[in-house]
Parts: structure tokens; C-alpha cells; sequence
């Protein structure tokens, strides 16, 4: 079943500026920003500029210039918020959800980049 788009999607607006957010980091297919209501130090969220619902999508439909973008960004995101050790933090965590399983709650594609302090335990029941 191909993957539907909905363009309504609150990082939709923000890419299209109907919704405010204060980038942290931009490129040619990537942006990054502030999560709302960060559950870390550091909760910044990275997303492609294109309209891609989850990674699965993304990846399968995305360009390699986007894909390549989009990992690149994250890890240039984490060096910008000194979580990297490359710019001598101490470690972070990226967690994407896809579909109602994860509960993905925006069906925009997105990394969370969290840091800052310790991160605790890969998974909650
Ligand atoms: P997910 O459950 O993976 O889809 O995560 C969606 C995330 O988007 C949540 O952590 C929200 O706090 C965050 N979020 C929702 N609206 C906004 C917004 N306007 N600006 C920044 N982050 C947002």
C-alpha cells in the first residue's frame, strides 16, 4: 500500500511557515528545531523538507541527495548542540516512531536528537 501524505500535518506548517519554530540548523533538504515539549536537556528534531511520512517512507522515496542530506544534517545538528563527542559531549539518542505502533503522533518524517544528560533505558512498557 503506497504511503499517504497529509500536507495538514503540523511540521508541514512549519515548513511552510504557517507555524512558528526557531531553527536550530537548516540545509537544502533538511531542518531543525526545538521539540515543544523537549523530555531532554537537549530534544531537537530533524526533518527532510520533502513530504515523507515516516523512514520507511523516506527511504524508499526520497533522493539519495535528500537521504544523504538528511543523516548528514543530523549529525551536524548534534555537534551544533555539543552532544557529539566529535565536539565533546557526552552521547545522544535518536529515536524515529513510524506508524501507530510507535505512536507517531506528527506523520511527518522525523528524528528525535536527544542529550544533555543520561538518556535512562532503550524502551518503556
Ligand atoms: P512523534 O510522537 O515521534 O510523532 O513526536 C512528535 C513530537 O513533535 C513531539 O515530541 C511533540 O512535542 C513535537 N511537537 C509537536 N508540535 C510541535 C511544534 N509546533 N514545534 C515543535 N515540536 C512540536
Amino acid at each position: 500500500m503506497p504511503y499517504a501524505y497529509d500536507d495538514q500535518n503540523i511540521f508541514a506548517k512549519i515548513l511552510r511557515g504557517e507555524i512558528p519554530a526557531k531553527p536550530v540548523f537548516e540545509s537544502e533538504h533538511t531542518l531543525a528545531f526545538p521539540d515543544i515539549s523537549p523530555k531532554k536537556k537537549a530534544h531537537v528534531l530533524v526533518i527532510p523538507k520533502g513530504p515523507y511520512r515516516c523512514y520507511d517512507h523516506f527511504v524508499q522515496a526520497a533522493s539519495d541527495a535528500e537521504q544523504l542530506d538528511f543523516f548528514k544534517s543530523v549529525a551536524k545538528v548534534a555537534e551544533l548542540m555539543g552532544v557529539a563527542e566529535s565536539a565533546g559531549g557526552e552521547g545522544f539518542r535518536l529515536i524515529t516512531n513510524s506508524g501507530a505502533h510507535s505512536h507517531q503522533e506528527v506523520p511527518h518524517f522525523h528524528v528525535h536528537l536527544l542529550g544533555g544528560e543520561p538518556c535512562g533505558p532503550l524502551v518503556c512498557d
